[in-house]
């Protein structure tokens, strides 16, 4: 009979998006625990307009186009351009703000 790995564990490690190393599950001990990364799930967007049924006022919201998630690790987070990084991709909105603010 052959062994064979059933694999309860990702069948390649995470990797941060930032820097790239590896990453591990959070770890919990009796006590305490260690996280060793974030994950954030965003993706482009398309800004989306309905009416309401009464015909006179309309919502708007940010329909997810289609899913990315970034993974960060600890020592990235910390980083201000990081999180800066983190925040563009979660509120795209922001991104004509920032170059004006560059120039
Ligand atoms: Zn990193």
């Amino acid at each position: 009979m052959v062994a064979r790995d059933v694999g309860t564990s990702h069948p390649q490690p995470l990797r941060c998006d930032h820097c790239g190393r590896a990453v591990r599950e959070t770890q919990h001990t009796r006590t305490t625990y260690t996280v060793d990364y974030y994950s954030l799930h965003t993706g482009p967007v398309e800004t989306c307009s309905l009416m309401v049924d009464d015909g006179e006022r309309r919502v708007t919201f940010q329909k997810l186009l289609s899913a990315v998630e970034v993974i960060t690790c600890v020592d990235c987070y910390g980083k201000a351009d990081v999180q800066r990084d983190r925040e563009l991709r979660f509120r795209v909105e922001l991104t004509g703000e920032e170059r004006t603010a560059d120039q």
